[in-house]
């Protein structure tokens, strides 16, 4: 199966620019793709550089003042940035017939409307977008598309993109993560062409041990860490059964997969992981552009290093569904670059008083190689703490993307028979996990690690939206424990892996796309972004804000719309090991437990004439201190005997009965009394 697919692909074609980059990345897997892509863009800007001056604003690709009422002179401009941006040759003769075919839109920002597509209706062949997750929260991302023809809906081919977790929020006690809901998939198990994978984030492939199972195991597509991480989690999910997983590996950007009618494509994307991809969806109804998370890089000088506008030659109609984070950044300018985040870090290793514990995401391979090899230019030691931190880099160094020097990297078990001034500790829990290895320093439940005043602790990682409280309740107790906390707000320790509004502009300007749908954040920020395209000069009925489970239907020659029936995207959440058997009600109970606590009623009645035979028990667990409410106590036990005493044994399921009158009354009985609403929960002996 795996072997035919690979059949169908064809590779070799170069149709995407920036490929000569990846190339260079393959060739050479320790340069990061950023840096390689830096490599060709700087030859050939020199180059071009040596031809012609390119004015400072044309990076923007923006409409100026100068330009503004003359649009033929714009768009010459926006062909003249293609090539400096972000390709090593000139936009193709096609490329530039598609820009100057686009009629321009000289009143709002820049956005250049593209034409009106639809002529002739025509809604036999459907193109459906359904998000399953990912469009009301920042996580769970998961997305369907299905293309198939009227009345033949049977055969049709599902392609799924990313199958990501979302990590509970506070009113869900216990609760490990959720996962996106796909009781909708059920039946057309077979219909399941492939799913990719845009890059190895937990919000993109934390579900896919339990997902992938449920659905049979459909082939699925992604680049090398990407896939390695998945392998690793249905690994450490179910042992011995990654074994099952059809796995094909992106080789190429320019590799491409054949179902049917829809054929997937790649492109580059920068981003806060290795080997994250962009993904392009092609149908006769429509082509969708989804670069998975995705951000503009800017260089030193501040401009973006890797650019999307080849997407704008793509097939239209073009549907662009982009993540968008971006209300949560409020800084949009002045962001910093990468190389001034690696000063920042430099000179605090270097000027530290003590030991450095650095906190960052896990899958932040890259920062951590950059770490290292600052570390190691100033004869530092470091080690690495925490398992999921170290079975990415392991991951990373089996597939050759980093190398480590000899002697540079230590256990922590060994830490304490280094000299304070050496030693570099990168640590998982910069969000304030409860048990990695932030939070187990904090705790003083550290087995290695006691924090002392000398010790700088280092945040290079953002705030997951969600995640602000405990974040700052982990700061706080750090900033008791030691003198050197230093975080984003202090100095720029850390880049964001998500695009700025500016940024999200910056795409639309550059891929031109006919729908706008804003995805894979929360509703609001969705909303606001809907707002920023609109500002833009898009078209209203062009843009669709999703929920999860929307319905929205394309087709080759009508206007797109959303079905007004949803998907059923109910959370499923996972606990411990058990997928799905956490229902609402037992979420509300444990609400309830640790809201009030619980009491228990323990009766003790004679069979035959139910009456009490013993004085009620009760046992309180985090509602009240017992001792010090034995009048409340002793009203209860009171109330409870009267309930028991007056209750005709003769009634069918008594035990039952007397249970609900119990659980009923004596709820009522605390509230009037104390305002507050413990679970209850009478236990009832027969003997
Ligand atoms: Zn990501």
């Amino acid at each position: 199966m795996i072997q035919n697919n690979r059949m169908q692909r064809n590779i070799g074609r170069h149709e995407t620019t920036g490929n000569k980059s990846y190339a260079a990345h393959r060739r050479n897997p320790v340069l990061t793709l950023a840096e390689s892509r830096r490599k060709t863009n700087n030859q050939y800007n020199n180059y071009k550089t040596a031809q012609q001056t390119v004015p400072k604003n044309v990076y923007k690709g923006v409409a100026n003042r100068s330009t503004k009422n003359n649009p033929g002179a714009r768009i010459q401009r926006i062909t003249q940035a293609q090539p400096v941006k972000r390709t090593n040759r000139p936009v193709t003769a096609l490329g530039r017939k598609i820009i100057n075919k686009i009629p321009t839109n000289t009143k709002m920002g820049g956005y250049i409307k593209p034409k009106n597509i639809i002529e002739k209706t025509n809604q036999d062949e459907v193109l459906r977008i359904i998000p399953l997750g990912g469009c009301e929260e920042v996580g769970r991302n998961m997305t369907l598309f299905e293309y198939y023809k009227k009345g033949q809906e049977k055969n049709k081919d599902i392609i799924i993109l990313d199958m990501g977790l979302q990590f509970p929020e506070e009113d869900m006690p216990g609760i490990d993560y959720i996962i996106p809901n796909v009781e909708y998939l059920k039946g057309q198990e077979k219909n399941i062409r492939a799913v990719v994978f845009s890059h190895g984030h937990l919000d993109h492939i934390g579900a896919a041990p339990m997902l992938l199972e449920k659905l049979g195991n459909p082939m699925i597509i992604g680049r090398d860490l990407t896939i390695e991480m998945i392998k690793h989690r249905v690994e450490d999910y179910k042992k011995g059964t990654s074994k099952n997983l059809k796995t094909s590996y992106i080789k190429t950007l320019d590799d491409k997969y054949t179902f049917g009618k829809i054929t997937i494509k790649f492109f580059a994307v920068e981003h806060s992981i290795k080997d994250a991809v962009g993904f392009i969806l092609e149908t006769p109804a429509g082509t969708v552009i989804h670069p998975g998370d995705w951000t503009l890089e800017a260089d030193p000088q501040g401009r973006p290093i890797v650019t999307y506008g080849h997407l704008a030659n793509l097939k239209t109609p073009t549907i662009l569904m982009l993540e968008s984070l971006a209300v949560e950044t409020k800084n949009s300018i002045g962001r910093p670059t990468e190389t001034q985040m690696l000063a920042n870090l430099t000179q605090i290793i270097e000027e530290a008083p003590g030991r450095i514990i650095i906190g960052t995401f896990a899958s932040q391979v890259e920062r951590i190689t950059q770490i290292i090899d600052i570390a190691t230019k100033h004869g530092k030691k470091v080690a690495l703490d925490g398992y999921s931190m170290k079975m990415n880099m392991k991951l990373a160094q089996q597939l050759g993307y980093i190398k480590v020097k000899m002697g540079t990297l230590i256990d922590i078990k060994d830490i304490n028979k280094y000299d304070i001034h050496k030693l570099i500790i990168l640590a998982t829990g910069a969000q304030g996990e409860s048990n990695a290895v932030l939070s187990r320093i904090v705790n003083r439940n550290h087995k290695y690690i006691t924090l002392g005043k000398s010790d700088t602790i280092v945040f290079s990682s953002s705030v997951i939206p969600g995640n602000e409280r405990t974040i700052q309740r982990l700061k706080d107790n750090l900033y008791r424990l030691t003198d050197n906390v230093i975080h984003s707000d202090i100095m720029d320790v850390h880049v964001s892996g998500h695009g700025t509004v500016e940024d999200i502009k910056e795409m639309l300007r550059q891929i031109q796309p006919t729908y706008f749908i804003p995805v894979y954040a929360n509703h609001y920020m969705l909303k606001e972004t809907a707002k920023v395209a609109l500002r833009q000069g898009f078209d209203k009925d062009k843009i669709f804000v999703p929920d999860n489970g929307s319905v929205l239907e394309f087709y080759p020659n009508a206007k797109p719309k959303i079905l007004d029936k949803k998907v059923n995207t109910d959370y499923v959440f996972v606990d411990g090991l058990g997928v799905g058997d956490i229902s609402h009600i037992v979420l509300r109970d444990r609400k309830m437990m640790s809201e009030d606590g619980m009491i228990v009623v323990i009766v003790t009645v004679d069979k035959k004439t139910g009456k009490l035979l013993t004085s009620p028990d009760l046992i309180s667990r985090g509602f009240i201190y017992m001792k010090e409410n034995q009048k409340l106590m002793n009203d209860t036990r009171k109330r409870v005997r009267t309930i028991v005493n007056d209750t005709d044994p003769k009634i069918e399921a008594f035990p039952d009965y007397i249970k609900n009158k119990i659980r009923n009354d004596i709820g009522k009985f605390l509230f009037k009394n104390i305002e507050r609403r413990p679970m209850v929960l009478p236990v009832v002996i027969e003997v």
